[in-house]
């Protein structure tokens, strides 16, 4: 009887405890956001319902705020630049108080209302014009007095938040920050739905959740920005984000000179400084931002502002393939 009385008692107490499900990994990937997006995600059989619904909602954030789909609520913000104020939703308006943020941290080297220099470099199309030569310094100019942040006025109104660009030809662009914006609402998505161990990887932006089920950290390679299929490094991310920009991204030759997709809004000039930056920070917003940021400040005042800013480290792959990186970078050895 004393026998069975204990086993009952196992059974009973065994019971309550609760069931650990085992982890599996599940993962997803496909073009989205003009770019090749990736979930990956450790748990139970309705991870892959999960993973489905984050990539809605990050189709959902990218059509807020992808300023080549006419549709977009920044779209309507550039549409009526120099008139009047555009009703937008929370989050883009959360999306842009934060970008103008990073704005003001970098002295303006990450400027979102890039858009009419982008245009006149030819960036916004499939096929830039690589005839002829550069735009002349004149146009250049004329064109820089279109990009200020500063000129973005925005409220909270009782009817709701909105943004007016203050001239007419301003233009956000969003393609410096929007896929860190996107992969920061994927991972909040993914942790209400209680997914402890996670990565969502949107273009150049990687962001990852806790540790892996063997208790190991994500690793992820940082490319070599002169051979794409190798990596300069590997660094291991446990909440936090990294993004990289490269000028191998979207490039051409114009009159035997590179010209790069990233431009220094002081100067209204593609930026031929540097090859690659790479930003870790604790969410994907902030490293996508900073990682062009960085891009165009180069690495003395690049590596200067990264240091002031608790949970951010940055590495620099110079013009001259130099690599520099802040005090707290993980590795202290790397070759190029
Ligand atoms: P990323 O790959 O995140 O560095 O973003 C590069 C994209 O951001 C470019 O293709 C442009 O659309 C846009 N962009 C270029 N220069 C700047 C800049 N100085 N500030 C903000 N956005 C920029
Ligand atoms: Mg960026």
């Amino acid at each position: 009887m004393r026998k069975w009385f204990f086993l009952i008692l196992i059974l009973i107490l065994t019971s309550a405890l609760p069931v650990a499900h085992a982890q599996e990994l599940y993962h997803k990937s496909g073009p989205l956001l003009h770019t090749f997006v990736e979930v990956k995600a450790y748990g139970d059989n309705s991870t892959r319902a999960i993973i489905d619904e984050t990539f809605r909602e990050m189709a959902r954030v990218n059509n807020l705020l992808n300023n080549y789909d006419p549709a977009s609520e920044i779209s309507a913000i550039n549409t009526a630049a120099g008139g009047k104020a555009v009703h937008i939703s929370p989050e883009t308006y959360v999306a842009l108080c934060d970008a103008k943020k990073y704005a003001d941290f970098s002295n303006g080297a990450f400027d979102f209302t890039v858009g009419p220099l982008i245009a006149l470099w030819g960036f916004n199309r499939e096929q830039p014009e690589l005839s002829g030569s550069d735009p002349d310094k004149k146009r250049i100019a004329q064109v820089c007095r279109m990009v200020d942040y500063r000129a973005l006025q925005m409220e909270k109104k009782p009817s709701g938040p909105t943004a007016r660009l203050k001239r007419t030809g301003m233009r956000i662009d969003t393609g410096a920050f929007g896929k860190g914006v996107s992969a920061d609402r994927a991972i909040l998505y993914l942790q209400e739905k209680g997914i402890q161990s996670a990565l969502v990887a949107a273009g150049g932006t990687i962001s990852a959740i806790g540790l892996k089920p063997d208790a190991k950290p994500w690793q992820i390679g940082i490319r070599h920005p002169r051979n794409l299929s190798s990596f300069l490094t590997i660094i291991a991310l446990r909440d936090q984000s990294v993004s990289t920009s490269g000028d191998y991204e979207k490039f051409y030759y114009k009159a035997g000179k590179r010209r790069t997709h990233i431009i220094d809004p002081r100067t209204g000039m593609p930026v031929s400084t540097v090859q690659s930056v790479t930003v870790i920070a604790p969410c994907g917003s902030a490293s996508d931002a900073l990682s062009t940021a960085l891009f165009v400040l180069g690495p003395d005042d690049g590596l200067k502002i990264i240091e002031k800013k608790e949970g951010f480290e940055a590495l620099i792959v110079t013009a001259s393939g130099e690599v520099v990186y802040s005090s707290g970078w993980p590795q202290k050895k790397i070759t190029y």
